[in-house]
């Protein structure tokens, strides 16, 4: 049985100054009145030009971000591999509105394929619809309403784009995630999914979906698309998470007044995550999987559920994965013990991965309670060195 106790295997990757520098950071952000004011600065410094990267950079980035550009990852990547974790390189810019911002995020993505290829260290791709097209196309097109001529071009450019990232993949097969976004712009984003797993998972599950567990209505639609997977004889991929967009959803229904697409309690959320596990494995020939959380119990679940069904630790299909900087408790651990892991590294330029940055202070702060354990599993193994 796995454990997810021993710090040792968790923090061999880091030296006692990597240490202390994380011990530091996850001290200072557990405090929400520093990260609010700290996001504040931030954008105001961002709004007046004033130069941010020399104080962020050998901070917050350092500890959740993997380099400006892919080849600035290449240290990380390696870093990972010898612990026999992967990584899956995210390039992580925000808030682009242009058609050529789009066409160079394909490019980019495509890179990130182009450079995964050769490389076993890299056993995922990944990439977000709203970095391939406008928000409010996606916007129209769940709430199916009808598209203008040059939304139908814009429209077409945008499935090309996401169509010619799926080629490349498969080409090499190196699966690779669609991120799962906004539930006003969900639909539009599984329609494009289900197209193209239908078109490349006739083999092997190479696309995958995300299907985000904290949605009400998540755990059958995950039972759905494997119904229609089976019908179209192709493999389904599935990336589980709970959803990160919590408040953000429950607002938008409550000013629109419509009903909370999220469930009422943590726990519901939980039971469906866990639920969601267990199908995929029950269906593991034709399912692949990855679980992508930070849960303890879920990660355990998984597993036992492997042993339990007599599923090899290292079953193609069955993927853990945790975000760069993050739980690192269960990352090491579980690829020490032979299971399948693979971090998300973010990169980007400094001040265009800042909302990603800022979204994981405001994640660790005191009032989420990931940093209570992060902090304490870092000071415990910083205790267990000075022994
Ligand atoms: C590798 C990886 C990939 C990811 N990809 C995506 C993605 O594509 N799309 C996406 O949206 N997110 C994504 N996430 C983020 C993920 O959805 C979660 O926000 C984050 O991982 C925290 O959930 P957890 O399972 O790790 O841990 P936990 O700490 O156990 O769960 C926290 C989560 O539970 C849910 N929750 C908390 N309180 C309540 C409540 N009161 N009622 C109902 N639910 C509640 C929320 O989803 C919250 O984020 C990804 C995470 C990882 C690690």
């Amino acid at each position: 049985m796995v454990s997810f106790d021993n710090t040792e295997v968790a923090f061999s990757g880091k030296t006692n100054s990597d240490l202390k520098r994380s011990y530091w950071l996850f001290k200072v952000i557990s405090n929400p009145t520093i990260v609010s004011i700290g996001k504040g600065l931030t954008n105001f410094a961002l709004a007046i030009h004033f130069p941010v990267k020399w104080i962020i950079k050998p901070t917050i980035f350092k500890q959740f971000v993997g380099g400006e550009n892919i080849e600035e990852c290449s240290r990380t990547v390696a870093a990972l591999g010898q612990y026999k974790v992967g990584t899956i390189l995210d390039y992580s810019v925000e808030g682009k509105e242009s058609e050529s911002d789009f066409d160079a995020g394909a490019k980019e993505i495509i890179a990130t394929i182009a450079r995964a290829k050769s490389d076993p260290n890299i056993p995922f791709c990944v990439f977000k619809v709203t970095g391939l097209g406008r928000f409010a196309l996606l916007e129209k097109v769940t709430a199916n309403e009808k598209l203008t001529s040059s939304e139908e071009t814009e429209w077409a450019r945008l499935e090309e784009r996401v169509n010619a990232i799926c080629n490349a993949a498969a080409e090499i097969s190196k699966p690779t995630f669609i991120d799962a976004e906004d539930s006003w712009i969900q639909a539009a984003i599984d329609n494009l999914a289900d197209k193209m797993m239908a078109k490349y998972n006739l083999n092997a599950p190479i696309i995958y979906n995300t299907f985000q567990l904290y949605r009400k209505d998540r755990l059958q639609f995950l039972k759905v698309s494997f119904e229609n997977a089976l019908a179209g004889n192709y493999f389904l991929g599935a990336k589980l998470v709970r959803g990160a967009y919590m408040e953000k959803e429950r607002e938008r229904a409550k000013d629109k007044g419509y009903a909370d697409p999220i469930h009422d309690t943590k726990t519901n959320t939980d039971r469906d995550y866990d639920a969601a596990l267990r199908f995929c494995i029950d269906h593991v020939d034709r399912i692949g999987l990855c679980a992508g959380t930070h849960n303890e119990n879920s990660s355990m679940l998984l597993s036992n559920l492997l042993n339990e069904k007599n599923v090899r630790h290292n079953h193609p299909h069955v993927f853990f994965s945790q975000l760069l900087g993050m739980s690192d408790h269960i990352s090491f651990n579980l690829a020490h013990d032979g299971y399948n892991v693979a971090k998300y590294v973010p990169y980007g330029p400094v001040r265009d991965v800042l909302p990603y940055l800022i979204r994981r202070a405001q994640e660790n702060t005191s009032v989420k309670g990931q940093t209570g354990r992060e902090l304490n599993l870092i000071m415990k193994e910083k205790a267990r060195r000075k022994n």
